[in-house]
C-alpha cells in the first residue's frame, strides 16, 4: 500500500475506488449511485469530449439538445424499448413541495402532474417524436445529430464512473433513407469509437456485435467495442445500434422517396459515456496511481525545481520559461510547480498519483551541467538528458509513452485471451485466469443464459470478421460455426 491506495493485486476493486478518490478524479455524492466529478477528473473528460466531438463533426454530425424529461406516453410507444428500460426509470410525479404546517417539507399532492415524466435514460423517444416534424422528404435525409447530455438509469449495483445512476454521455441519433445507409452509419460510428479508444485512450478493443440477449432495447442489431481490464474482467466501452424502422414506425416518421412513394425512415443511435473514464483508469494505472495517456493528460509535463536559495530558483524559472514556450509551440502543456510549501519528494509522489506522463526535475547542478532529469510515469524510469533539443526529446517521449501504454495493454489482452473447448476448462479458467474466453456456442439464447447463470460469464460479442470454423458448443455439444468471446464483465 502506498499513498493510501491498496495494491491492485490485493483488492482490485478497492484499488480502483481508492485511486479515483485519492487522485482527485471524483467522490461519492450524497445520492446513492451518483458521483461528483472533481476538476481534475472533469478536465480529462473535457479532453475526451473535445476529441470525440471533432471526430463526430468530421463525419458530418451536428450537435443539438433535447429535453431531460420525456412524457410517459412517448416512452410507451416502442414496446421492446419500454420493456428494456422500465426497470430503471426515475419518474417525476409532482411539481411542488409544501410546508405541512409543522415545519416539515412534504410533496404537495395537489401538484400532481397530469402526465408523469420520465427522466431520460436515453433519448430515442423524444428525438423521434421531434424528427416527425423535421423529416418529410428524401431531401431531409440523412439527418445526423449528436447530443451531449446527462442521463439517469436507476442502477442497482453502482460503481464510480463504470456504472452510475446519473452519467454523462453523448448520444448520436441519425435518420436515413435506406437500411444499407443506416447500417453503414452504425458501422462507421463503431469505427470512430474504436479509433478514439485505441488511439487517444491507448485502450485496445475488440469490435463486435451483441447477441440478441444483450442487444439494446429496441435495436435490430447492437455493435460494441469491448475492452479487457487488468483484473481480467471485460468492459463494454461503447455501443452503436442499428434501430431499423422501429422508432420511425412508433413515431410515424415517414418520408417521400425520389420516386414519390412514402416510406418509414431508418435509424441508428450510438453512445459512449463517463464509463470511458473508468476504462482509462482501470487499463493503465498501477499501485503508485494513475497512468494517463499523453493525449488526454490535463498536464503532460511537470517541472519540479530543486533548490536551496531563491537565486537558484530564479535561474531555474528563467530556463523553464524558455522551455515552456518551446513546448507550448508544439501544443504540449507544462506545469512549473514552484510551490515552496511542499518538498520535491512530495511533489514527485503527487504527480505520480495523478498520472502526469513526464516529470522534469531540475536542480542547480543540472543548471551548471546543462542537463535535466526526466522521469517517465509509464515505465517509472529516469534519465539525465542534455538541455539541448529538450523540447524535441520531450515531444518524442510523449509519443513513445502513448504507444507504449497501448502496446502494454494489447499484450495483456493477448495473454489473457484463451481458446477453450470444454466447459470444465471454461469454468476453471474463469476462476484461475480470468480474461476473454473464445469458445463455441450453439447460437441459442437459452444456452447463453444457462452459461451466464452458472458462471456469471456473458457473451461480450461476436467479433467482426470472425473466423468461421466447425466446432461444438461448450455447454450442449451442439454444432457451432464460430467462436464467440465470453468474459465476466463490469
Ligand atoms: P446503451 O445506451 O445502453 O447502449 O449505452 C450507451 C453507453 O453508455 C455504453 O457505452 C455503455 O457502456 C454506457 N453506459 C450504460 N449504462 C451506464 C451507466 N450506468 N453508467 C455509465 N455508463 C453507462
Amino acid at each position: 500500500m502506498s499513498k493510501g491506495i491498496i495494491s491492485k493485486d490485493e483488492d482490485y476493486s478497492q484499488w480502483f475506488n481508492d485511486l479515483v478518490i485519492k487522485a482527485d478524479l471524483a467522490e461519492y455524492a450524497p445520492v446513492r449511485g451518483c458521483m461528483i466529478i472533481k476538476p481534475y477528473g472533469y478536465s480529462i473528460w473535457e479532453k475526451m469530449q473535445a476529441a470525440l466531438d471533432k471526430m463526430f463533426k468530421d463525419t458530418g454530425h451536428s450537435n443539438a439538445y433535447f429535453p431531460l424529461f420525456i412524457p410517459k406516453s412517448f416512452f410507451s410507444k416502442e414496446a421492446s424499448h419500454v420493456d428494456g428500460f422500465a426497470k430503471e426509470c426515475a419518474v417525476v410525479t409532482h411539481y411542488r413541495l409544501k410546508n405541512d404546517g409543522e415545519g416539515n417539507i412534504i410533496v404537495d399532492e395537489d401538484a400532481k402532474l397530469e402526465e408523469e415524466l420520465i427522466v431520460r435514460p436515453t433519448s430515442e423517444t423524444i428525438i423521434w417524436h421531434t424528427y416527425k416534424g423535421w423529416i418529410q422528404s428524401y431531401r431531409d435525409l440523412p439527418l445526423l445529430i449528436n447530443q451531449w447530455a446527462n442521463v439517469v438509469r436507476w442502477e442497482m449495483r453502482t460503481r464510480l464512473f463504470l456504472r452510475t445512476t446519473e452519467f454523462l454521455w453523448q448520444e448520436g441519433h441519425t435518420a436515413h433513407a435506406t437500411a444499407q445507409e443506416a447500417v453503414a452509419e452504425t458501422e462507421q460510428m463503431l469505427e470512430v469509437y474504436a479509433d478514439f479508444v485505441e488511439n487517444w485512450m491507448g485502450v485496445p478493443v475488440v469490435k463486435g456485435r451483441k447477441t440478441a440477449n444483450e442487444r439494446f432495447a429496441g435495436a435490430l442489431d447492437t455493435y460494441c467495442i469491448e475492452a479487457l481490464m487488468q483484473d481480467g474482467k471485460a468492459l463494454q466501452a461503447g455501443t452503436s445500434h442499428f434501430l431499423g424502422q422501429n422508432f420511425a414506425k412508433a413515431f410515424d416518421v415517414k418520408f417521400t422517396t425520389k420516386e414519390g412513394t412514402l416510406e418509414h425512415v431508418w435509424a441508428t443511435s450510438w453512445g459512449v459515456s463517463t464509463r470511458l473514464m473508468g476504462a482509462l483508469i482501470m487499463t493503465h494505472s498501477d499501485d503508485a496511481g494513475l497512468v494517463l495517456p499523453p493525449k488526454l493528460a490535463p498536464i503532460q509535463v511537470v517541472a519540479v525545481p530543486i533548490y536551496k536559495h531563491d537565486e537558484e530558483l530564479e535561474n531555474i524559472r528563467t530556463y523553464i520559461k524558455g522551455l515552456s514556450a518551446e513546448l507550448r509551440a508544439k501544443g504540449i502543456s507544462i506545469k512549473f510547480d514552484d510551490r515552496d510549501t511542499q518538498r520535491p519528494g512530495f511533489k514527485f509522489a503527487e504527480y505520480e498519483l495523478k498520472g502526469v506522463p513526464l516529470r522534469i526535475a531540475i536542480g542547480s547542478r543540472d543548471m551548471q551541467n546543462g542537463t535535466v532529469e526526466l522521469a517517465r510515469r509509464d515505465t517509472r524510469t529516469k534519465e539525465t538528458v542534455t538541455q539541448d533539443g529538450l523540447a524535441n526529446h520531450i515531444e518524442q517521449l510523449l509519443e513513445d509513452i502513448q504507444t507504449n501504454i497501448y502496446q502494454k495493454a494489447f499484450k495483456f489482452r493477448e495473454e489473457n485471451t484463451t481458446e477453450v473447448d470444454t466447459y470444465d476448462e471454461f469454468k476453471r479458467l474463469l476462476d484461475e485466469k480470468p480474461g476473454f474466453l473464445s469458445a463455441h456456442w450453439d447460437g441459442t439464447p437459452e444456452t447463453e443464459q444457462r452459461i451466464k447463470d452458472e458462471t456469471k460469464a456473458t457473451i461480450r460479442c461476436i467479433p467482426l470478421n470472425n473466423k468461421q470454423e466447425e466446432g461444438k458448443c461448450i455447454l450442449t455439444g451442439n454444432p457451432s460455426t464460430q467462436r464467440v468471446l465470453f468474459a465476466r464483465a463490469y
